[in-house]
């Protein structure tokens, strides 16, 4: 029996049959970066800080997020305004640092540090992949009806 596959080739025949069968199967590559595959609502892509609809930032500067954040990305500082309310006056990302674990959205109390569906992004000089507070309201700002719905899509499985 064995002679006589190795006669008739038989390994390359089933070869070339797998490879017809795919040959005409439905294409299921994605034609990255013009297409992209679907994403869960809880990907963890770039940061973001958001705002209340009024304008006000949501962080309070307690620095939850920052006691759990594992790799050490986050660093804040802050200070009271004039108001009495405490805000932060830094608030730095570390995106090489970081390893989009989530832990600083979950933590934070007043759903202002998430992180967005966003995956595609790079950096061009040395030390741009630290996000600074308005580079991170400036995502959030522009990203804010997608977080919106993201969170509110989220929360029906919660
Ligand atoms: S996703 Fe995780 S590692 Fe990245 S900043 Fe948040 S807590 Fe830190
Ligand atoms: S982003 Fe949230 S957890 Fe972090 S300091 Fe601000 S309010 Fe606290």
């Amino acid at each position: 029996m064995r002679i006589f596959k190795t006669f008739l080739l038989w390994e390359l025949l089933k070869g070339l049959c797998l490879t017809g069968r795919y040959l005409f199967a439905r294409k299921i590559t994605v034609q990255y970066p013009e297409e992209s595959a679907p994403k869960s609502v809880r990907h963890r892509g770039l940061h973001a800080l958001r705002r209340y609809p009024n304008g006000e930032e949501r962080c309070i500067a307690c620095k939850l997020c920052e006691a759990v954040c594992p790799a050490l990305a986050i660093t804040i500082e802050s200070e009271p305004r004039e108001d009495g309310s405490r805000r932060t006056t830094k608030y730095e990302i570390d995106l090489f640092k970081c390893i989009y674990c989530g832990f600083c959205e979950e933590s934070c109390p007043v759903d202002s540090i998430v992180e967005t569906g966003i995956t595609d992004y790079h950096f061009e000089n040395r030390g741009d992949q630290i996000m600074t507070k308005q580079q991170l309201l400036a995502i959030g700002d522009k990203y804010e009806a997608d977080i919106a719905r993201d969170r509110a899509e989220d929360a029906k499985y919660r």
